[in-house]
């Protein structure tokens, strides 16, 4: 039985009416590269690089990163796959990189505020991206090219953005977007799209900050919901921000992993999305049941709702009406 599932043809992620919506693979290292080909993942939409820091008493030299890069792009040839840059603090503490103990970690120095405070370990990382690019495609014929872009986490605002799309120029690559996980972000979308050349929702993070909900605290778990309108409202800002900016909005959050609600979030304008590679055939099935009208039928009731729990309801509702 499993043999047949992986020699079924996998169609690229596309609504009824054939508007297509590339889904792609959330990876924390390059072993799950086979799982998610499998499943039918059209490329990585986050590759998270924590792993390469994590137990380490000092960061990683420029070649041991180059390594596990080039082996992760390698994986990935003729496909697009997405780095974010190391994303350090709170929920992912350093100890060559957070020295001080912060009161509010999750509102302290963490994803691109702590690279900007050790702009080395940044520096270094880019210029392992881009050698590790140059090492898969130099030797490549054009349709075995990996096509990487890089982004940053927790962004700000656009002076986050100019920071980190500069350094990501200057190290030699050629597409660098942001990931959008502070609310502020959504309010300034279209100042952060002058200089970004895409934009990434972090849902579980922009969840977290819209509602000040601690995601890893049980107690508030009940508002660590990405269905809540107020989360909505904010990816369809960062939606119709990328529309007026010609340029690509994806979700790299949980919430893409929900069937019923990845169809909301392209409904809200969003063009990619990206998840734990086993949630990719039930999205894919899902997508393909909704139009792109229907998709924004539902994210406006979703986004009319007036909790979390009313949205769901409500679009399931309707799209079952739909079926
Ligand atoms: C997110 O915040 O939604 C995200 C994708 O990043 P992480 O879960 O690694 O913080
Ligand atoms: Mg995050």
């Amino acid at each position: 039985e499993r043999l047949a599932v992986a020699s079924a043809p996998l169609t690229p992620g596309a609504l009824a009416d054939g508007t297509l919506v590339p889904l792609l693979a959330n990876l924390g290292s390059a072993d799950g590269a086979e799982e998610a080909l499998a499943a039918g993942a059209e490329g990585v939409g986050l590759f998270r690089t924590e792993f390469l820091f994590l137990d380490a008493t000092e960061a990683p030299s420029v070649e041991t990163q180059l390594r596990e890069y080039e082996r992760m792009l390698r994986a990935f040839a003729g496909k697009k796959v997405v780095v974010r840059v190391l994303d350090a603090g709170a929920d992912k503490p350093l100890s060559f990189l957070n020295d001080e103990k912060e009161e509010n970690p999750a509102l302290g120095l963490r994803g691109i505020r702590a690279l900007r405070a050790s702009e080395q370990i940044l520096t270094d990382q880019l210029a392992a991206l881009a050698l590790a690019e140059s090492a898969v495609n130099d030797s490549a014929s054009p349709g075995e090219r990996v096509e990487l872009w890089v982004m940053a986490p927790m962004i700000a605002d656009s002076d986050d953005t100019e920071y980190f799309v500069s350094l990501a120029r200057e190290a030699g690559i050629r597409v660098a977007g942001v990931m959008a996980e502070v609310p502020s972000s959504a309010l300034v979308a279209d100042q952060i799209f002058e200089t970004a050349d895409f934009v990434s929702i972090g849902t579980n993070d922009l969840t977290q900050y819209t509602l000040a909900a601690d995601r890893l605290l049980g107690s508030v778990a009940n508002l660590q919901d990405p269905w809540h309108p107020a989360v909505l409202r904010l990816v369809g800002m960062l939606g119709r921000a990328g529309r007026n900016a010609g340029k690509p909005v994806g979700v790299c959050g949980e919430a893409a992993a929900d069937p019923a609600l990845a169809v909301v979030l392209v409904g809200l304008g969003v063009t990619t999305l990206s998840m734990t590679p086993a949630a990719l055939a039930d999205v894919r099935a899902e997508l393909a049941r909704h139009t792109l009208a229907e998709a924004q039928e539902l994210a406006r009731a979703a986004i009319a709702a007036t909790s979390a729990e009313r949205a769901r309801t409500a679009v399931l509702r309707l799209s079952a009406a739909n079926a």
